[in-house]
């Protein structure tokens, strides 16, 4: 295969040699030279110096990503197997876990290939490739997923828009077809799982440990309000750990059969709880109308969204949302602020909780925050991967 030869601008040199994953239009000097995606690239500065060896893909992101930093590195089979291995190796505590049957096995460039998302769901497999780029090595891919894991079945999503977005199709790869729902297992609590039905499968792995803290910690006896709340993940967590009652609210149509199932799969009396399908914004003013005050509200909403009325972007709204909530939780409750924006970090997601606060003139108190779980690998040169902050916040 071709490769083409890129360079990068004197003034992202220094970035790319310590060790940034990502390339970036802006740091190229001739961006005309890419042509087809899933073609290799080989960088270097201004000087000739190599710096890595990468593979063109477009995404929302960026353009590619960097593969290795050995000038004599091959990307070849061999290359796609010692990253599979090296990645599963680093799930054995998950694939021994009796508790456990869903995590990610491959978190992209966390794990050395930008681009691949590989989860395992109770003996199913799903890859998400994330551009046409990293869609032409599949074979490569396949095989080395194939050689390093025992499986039942492989499925695929393409999400190659450049909006990340996901291209319907059918998505059985390889092996047995499953029977949907799937049902798998975290931390003993089950979830209905669809492999083979639109870019979301029913959970959110990334979530784990917030979930499980809302079981194990906090919810007992509480009211629980939880807004964005797509299949209920949250709210049957908290009905586990001894919630008083849950509501769940999402715009969408099949959060309420989504969630009832969720609900009853755990044997939960989902007539017991409110699912309720209306734009949280209008919830929130019903609520407050009717003067309904709730001891935990959990916010998740996604990082960008447009519903009829409202344009909800998380680094513009975010505060908003938060003083929304606090104006319905009880002195004393929690809310739990999570947000998955990966243009701000955990400062700012702090300053956001800070100045809803101030805005509102009431006290507050972090009492935990998370990012993101072990299976979801990250590396400190891309800090940006961890997109994940999440914060327990008491209102005093
Ligand atoms: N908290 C969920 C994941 C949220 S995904 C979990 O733990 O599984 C984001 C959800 O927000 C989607 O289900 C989407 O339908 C919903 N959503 C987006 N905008 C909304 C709005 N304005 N009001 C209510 N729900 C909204």
């Amino acid at each position: 295969m071709e490769t083409i030869q890129l360079k990068i601008k004197s003034k992202f040199v220094s970035k790319y040699k310590s060790g940034y994953p990502l390339i970036q239009k802006e740091a190229l000097l001739n961006v005309q030279a890419l042509k087809e995606e899933g073609t290799l690239l080989s960088l270097s500065d201004e000087k000739n110096q190599f710096i890595g060896k990468g593979y063109y893909g477009r995404q929302n992101k960026g353009l590619g990503w960097i593969l290795t930093r050995n000038e004599k590195e091959r990307i070849d089979q061999e290359f796609f197997n010692k990253k599979m291995w090296e990645a599963v190796k680093k799930r054995d505590s998950f694939y021994q876990s009796t508790e456990t049957n869903a995590f990610r096995i491959f978190n992209g460039e966390g794990d050395g290939i930008g681009g691949l998302v590989i989860e395992y769901f109770n003996g199913y497999y799903l890859i998400q490739w994330y551009s046409k780029g990293i869609y032409q090595f599949r074979d490569y891919i396949l095989a080395a997923l194939k050689t390093t894991v025992d499986y039942k079945g492989i499925y695929q999503k393409k999400r190659f828009d450049t909006q990340g977005k996901y291209l319907d199709d059918d998505d059985f790869v390889t092996g047995e077809r499953g029977e949907f729902p799937l049902i798998v297992k975290e931390n003993g609590v089950s979830f209905a799982v669809y492999l083979n039905e639109s870019a979301m499968v029913g959970v959110f792995l990334d979530q784990r440990e917030v979930r499980k803290a809302i079981r194990d910690t906090y919810a007992k006896g509480l009211k629980v309000l939880n807004t964005f709340s797509y299949t209920g993940a949250f709210s049957v967590f908290a009905a586990l750990g001894g919630a008083e009652k849950t509501t769940s609210v999402d715009l969408a149509n099949r959060s309420l059969s989504k969630t009832i199932e969720q609900f009853s799969i755990n044997h939960i009396d989902y007539e017991a709880q409110d699912i309720i399908v209306e734009d949280v914004f209008n919830y929130f003013k019903y609520a407050g109308r009717k003067n309904l005050k709730f001891d935990m509200v959990i916010l998740d909403p996604p990082s960008f969204a447009r519903s009829k009325k409202f344009v909800f972007s998380a680094e513009k709204d975010y505060k908003n949302l938060l003083k929304e909530a606090i104006a319905i939780t009880e002195k004393g409750g929690i809310i739990v602020a999570s947000t998955n924006a990966s243009s701000f970090g955990m400062e700012k997601f702090k300053g956001f909780i800070e100045d809803a606060f101030k805005e509102t003139g009431g006290g507050y108190k972090i009492l935990e925050q998370h990012s993101l779980p072990e299976d979801f690998r990250t590396i400190k040169e891309f800090p940006e991967g961890d997109y994940l902050k999440v914060a327990f916040i008491r209102k005093l």
